[in-house]
């Protein structure tokens, strides 16, 4: 019954670490968006996403850049709470 705890653990890992790892069994609503959100509007190739961190600020930052067109998409910031 091996599986069975894996995939509990799964469901109650927290975001943050959710990302770490690769194993998806079932694509979420969300990450169907998200999946969206990373490919480029103009060629279509994986968006090369990074995020930055302003712990003095408390704000965080995403950029997403096409790697092929050599453009940044966009580019959000947040105040983190
Ligand atoms: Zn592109």
């Amino acid at each position: 019954m091996k599986s069975k705890i894996i995939s509990e653990i799964k469901f109650t890992q927290q975001p943050e670490s959710a990302k770490l790892s690769e194993e998806v069994d079932t694509i979420s609503e969300r990450d169907s968006f998200l999946q969206d959100q990373n490919q480029c509007v103009l060629c279509g190739s994986t968006l090369k996403l990074s995020h930055k961190i302003d712990h003095s600020q408390l704000t965080a930052s995403e950029k997403a850049d096409c790697i092929v067109c050599q453009i940044s998409l966009r580019r959000t910031s947040a105040t983190l709470h």
